[in-house]
């Protein structure tokens, strides 16, 4: 909407108004110059008749008067009157007669007076010649040499201007509104017609030729930029549909993936604590729950080892199937991208491969299907989840099999005397207290065997302790040989002391045990050249407990017991060594 702020004044009449303007200033310049010039004109014809009349009239004068004749004498004053410039002119004789000619000029002095001299007497004069002339004469005739040019000056000056007027009207101020009213519906919504001002055919072109050019490249610059928006706006709206679309997939995909980690989640879940005989069956069917999720009708894992070599370790349905699950050789045969992979099988060409190597650490997963697929970027990404899931599930259950084989050696260690590979005194402790519960409940007999080396110290002073740990080792062999039956248990107490649990003997079959063990020592035939006996040799003390279901507690019992066990050992000792003390030889000799 245009904002009328000032007066509108049309450039025609602008122009017109200058060039009358012009004009007029000009015309008076012009005239004013020429009543000058014509002004000048008259003054020179002025002073030139003054001196026509000096030189021409007054000697006829002087003659007319000198001679009387007073017809000549107004015949040469009307001739002098008869001059335009003149308004009158008269002759003044001394005698007193006067002529005259022309309009009386009243009350005005004679603008020229010329004596009229005597023909003999020089300095005397016969009358006076004066002339008045017509002042109006010189206005007329300024008058009469303006006007005229005046009015064709002015004539022609309206003439032009009316021209040009036309010629600005109808070449430029028409054209121009047309323009006006045209870029007024120019828009870049509607289809805009071409600017036509309806001007006739010329051979040449001028400043709204080029405005009408400018207007048409304007007009078809705002149909090209009209177009290439419409061109955007569909444009958008088709990525529009197409965005919808695309966020269509990508939700149904998005819940797709949803839905395959709700059930990796609790696979996963499901797979972790489950306990070690089942984890391979557990294993498969999860590989069977994998295969329908991307419809595929084999699937397996495959582990290497620390040695290189692979080993298909899970499969679903089964491992012989060699399409599917290809002899290790092949998998070791191929070189494996350090990372993750997921792609082709290079075995099968309807299968997909999921591999995670990092550095000896290598898992592969594989999806096989009889019939020619080809698996979609989204199974793809669910292959790698699940493959992610699966290594992970196989990595902890092999970290646990490692934690419980660790924590079983640690068991073992806790329990077991290093040097000899027999219980330890813990261990022995253990088992004597679990037996005893069990006796308690059973009433069954169970015995303690207490053994020492006899002269060890010696034996070691002679044969150096490493050797004296040698002797042990074999000792204790003897002892877990003699002692091999459910229940018996062999240990090391500590330094060269030993015992021997028997559950279930009584003392006639404990001391037949410890006469067993003994002479099992003594027919190893160690050397020991600082014995009596000549060969290492060991002493037994036997306690029995007959599993009286008596209100003392358990400690109790065993202290009793292994206290008594000590005293036969002592007493076996002190009886000279490599012998066998009951408990009834011990209270004999409390006796
Ligand atoms: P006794 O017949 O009275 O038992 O005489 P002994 O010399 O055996 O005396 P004692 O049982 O008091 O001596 C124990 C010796 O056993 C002392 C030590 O040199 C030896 N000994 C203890 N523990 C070890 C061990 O682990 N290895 C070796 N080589 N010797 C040990
Ligand atoms: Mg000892
Ligand atoms: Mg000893």
């Amino acid at each position: 909407m245009r904002v009328v702020t000032r007066p509108f004044h049309s450039i025609a009449r602008t122009v017109l108004r200058n060039v009358i303007v012009a004009a007029a200033v000009l015309a008076l310049v012009i005239g004013a110059a020429h009543s000058w010039y014509t002004y000048q004109k008259e003054q020179q014809r002025v002073e030139a008749l003054t001196s026509t009349f000096a030189l021409g009239h007054v000697p006829l004068l002087m003659v007319g008067i000198w001679d009387l004749e007073a017809n000549a004498l107004q015949r040469q004053v009307d001739l002098m009157a008869a001059y335009p410039e003149i308004a009158e002119a008269r002759v003044q004789a001394a005698t007193g007669m006067a002529f005259s000619a022309g309009p009386e000029v009243a009350n005005r002095r004679p603008d020229v007076r010329l004596p009229i001299p005597h023909p003999t007497e020089p300095g005397e004069v016969l009358g006076e010649l004066q002339v008045w002339y017509d002042n109006d004469y010189i206005r007329r005739e300024i008058v009469s040499a303006i006007v005229p040019g005046f009015i064709e000056f002015v004539l022609f000056a309206l003439v032009v201007s009316f021209i040009t007027y036309r010629i600005i009207f109808a070449g430029l101020n028409r054209p121009l509104r047309a323009i006006d009213d045209y870029s007024r519906q120019l828009t870049p919504g509607r289809r805009n017609p071409p600017l036509e001002l309806g001007r006739r055919q010329r051979h040449w072109e001028d400043e709204i030729d080029l405005m009408v050019d400018g207007f048409n490249t304007l007009r078809d610059g705002i149909a090209r930029f009209s177009e290439e928006r419409d061109q955007a706006v569909k444009t958008l709206s088709r990525e529009r549909d197409m965005l919808d679309e695309r966020v269509r997939e990508r939700t149904q995909e998005m819940r797709q993936i949803n839905e395959v980690l709700e059930s990796l989640s609790r696979l996963s879940v499901s797979l972790i604590d489950v306990p070690y005989e089942s984890q391979h069956s557990a294993m498969v069917d999860a590989l069977a729950r994998c295969g329908k999720l991307i419809e595929a009708s084999a699937v397996g894992i495959a582990v290497c080892h620390e040695a290189g070599d692979w080993e298909w370790r899970y499969c679903w349905p089964v491992s012989t199937d060699t399409r599917a699950f290809p002899d290790s050789r092949v998998l070791h045969n191929l070189s494996w991208a350090q990372g993750w992979y997921v792609g082709d099988t290079p075995w099968s060409p309807h299968g997909l491969v999921c591999t995670r190597v990092v550095d000896s650490e290598r898992y592969l997963l594989t999806f096989h299907e009889p019939k020619a697929r080809t698996y979609t970027p989204l199974e793809e990404r669910l292959v790698r989840m699940a493959a992610e899931v699966l290594f992970k599930v196989i990595e902890r259950w092999e970290n646990q099999h490692e934690l419980e084989n660790s924590r079983r050696e640690l068991y073992r260690l806790s329990r077991t005397d290093p040097l000899t590979g027999l219980a330890n005194r813990r261990y022995f402790n253990e088992v004597r207290d679990t037996e005893g519960r069990r006796i308690q409940r059973t009433g069954e007999p169970l015995s303690v065997l207490m053994i020492d080396v006899d002269f060890f110290k010696a034996y070691n002073d002679q044969y150096g302790h490493s050797k004296g740990d040698r002797c042990l080792v074999r000792l204790a062999e003897v002892f877990r040989q003699q002692c091999a039956r459910a229940g018996e248990l062999s240990a090391r107490l500590g330094g060269e002391e030993f015992a021997i649990l028997l559950p279930g003997h009584d003392e006639a079959e404990a001391l037949e045990m410890a006469e067993r063990v003994r002479s099992a020592v003594y027919d190893l035939a160690v050397p020991h050249e600082h014995s009596p006996m000549d060969w290492v040799t060991v002493s037994i003390g036997c306690a029995t407990w007959f599993g009286d279901r008596g209100a003392e507690p358990l400690d109790a019992v065993f202290d009793h017991l292994m206290r008594n066990a000590d005293r036969c050992l002592y007493k076996a000792k002190a009886l000279g060594r490599n012998r066998v003390v009951g408990e009834a030889s011990l209270s004999t000799a409390n006796e």
